[in-house]
């Protein structure tokens, strides 16, 4: 269950809402490329328009690194947002000062406003506590509707929460709800696919999973490590050599808690990442020396469906493969099309490369979530609470 207050435990009417959006979306020449973001947090401020607040929309816009930067403006995310909502959005040229304040006092109910690019400012990033108190000063309450921003202590996330009530989204509160299925009380048999450039990346996970997952299928460029770590020969390929040691620590220990733990037995290798036409599929035990493997070969994907068959819940982070690259997008191809194919199973994906893999291969609508949050899903399945999210108020 969700432990936090969300906007329907509070009253809004007449009240002048502030709301922390992730409305970093892709921008070409001005327009709004991708506006996935901005309607995830429609149903939220639609909730507040409809029961009379005045709304006060804040996002980053890319990384402008505490300048003003022209094309990071947040006009275009205004435009596409009031076309969204079917009625007026007010883009103001700051976030803080005289003029956002005159502007927000001149608010009506269910008007919305949406203010400039945070990360204009260093004290965003910062966490600066007087930056914090300034924004919190525009509102009377403040909503988090941004789950890919809340394991980031910054000031629109967590240093806020110190001066006005704070409550969740609707996007937030389901987003959690999702993945807490999964971290949580996932109906077994639970199988977790791993894959990605980085061994690194994704120990929190193994680490914050191991005792409620029942396998791991392990693709991508840390497989490598693990294999190295097992004595194979791994030529030019991604290798972590500082996590050898650890690789075959995890390896010992899930395999004495009776964990399955999968790895590739044939890749795709190739001499260079451009000289796709070097490329071969070749056993684990037999990869070449000068050569590098960037995806899971056809027998991996057919192992990794056989292990995922009767699967109850699914969670996935990180592409298997190289799968910018359509030479080497097969396996990973291979691994999303063997979990939609999956009955009665729960699956998420997490991870922004994850995400961008499905929707290039056009599987979106077979899983049952895919995550908004790239670095917040990873250190939500790692453990800890996300400081954004704590720092909400919790219900009685
Ligand atoms: P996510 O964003 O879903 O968490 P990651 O950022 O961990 O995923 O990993 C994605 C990246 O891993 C992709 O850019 C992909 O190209 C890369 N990758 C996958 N397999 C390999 C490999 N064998 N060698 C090098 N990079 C790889
Ligand atoms: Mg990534």
């Amino acid at each position: 269950m969700f432990s936090k207050m969300t906007v329907e435990d509070v009253n809004v009417r007449g009240k002048r809402v502030l709301v922390r959006v992730d409305f970093n979306v892709p921008l070409a020449s001005g327009e709004v490329t991708d506006d996935r973001r901005i309607r995830l947090a429609l149903k939220t401020i639609n909730y507040l328009v409809g029961n009379g607040a005045k709304v006060i929309l804040m996002s980053h816009l890319g990384r402008p690194k505490g300048k003003v930067v022209d094309s990071l403006k947040m006009d275009p995310v205004a435009k596409k947002l009031s076309e969204l909502l079917g009625r007026p959005v007010k883009k103001l040229d700051d976030c803080v000062g005289e003029k956002v304040r005159e502007a927000v006092a001149e608010m009506n109910d269910g008007d919305v406003i949406l203010l400039e690019n945070l990360r204009f400012r260093p004290e965003e990033k910062a966490n600066d506590d007087g930056f914090a108190s300034k924004l919190a000063s525009l509102g009377e309450l403040y909503v988090n509707d941004a789950f890919s921003v809340s394991h980031r202590a910054h000031a629109s996330v967590v240093g806020i929460t110190k001066y006005l009530p704070s409550v969740a989204g609707f996007a937030l509160k389901e987003e959690v709800e999702h993945l807490s299925k999964v971290k949580e009380s996932p109906e077994h048999p639970f199988v977790v696919i791993l894959g990605g450039a980085k061994v690194s990346d994704k120990i929190g996970v193994i680490r914050g999973l191991e005792e409620k997952a029942d396998k791991f299928l392990i693709g991508g460029g840390m497989a490598y490590t693990f294999l190295k770590a097992k004595g194979l020969e791994i030529g030019n390929s991604l290798c972590e050599e500082d996590k050898l040691e650890l690789a075959s620590g995890i390896m010992d220990e899930l395999s004495k808690k009776g964990k399955g733990f999968v790895l590739p037995v044939d890749v795709l290798v190739v001499k260079g990442f451009e000289d796709k036409d070097s490329r071969k599929v070749v056993e684990v035990s037999g990869i070449p020396e000068g050569y590098m493997g960037v995806d899971i070969g056809p027998g991996s994907v057919k192992l990794f469906g056989k292990e995922l068959q009767g699967a109850k819940t699914v969670l996935w982070n990180g592409p298997v493969g190289v799968f910018e690259i359509d030479e080497y997008a097969k396996g990973t191809k291979g691994v999303a099309e063997a979990v939609v194919g999956l009955k009665r199973c729960f699956s998420v994906a997490g991870g922004g490369d994850t995400a961008a893999a499905i929707k290039k291969f056009g599987l979106e609508s077979g899983f049952s979530f895919i995550s908004s949050g790239g670095g917040a899903s990873l250190e939500f399945f790692s453990g800890e609470e996300l400081p954004g999210i704590a720092a909400l108020m919790d219900r009685e």
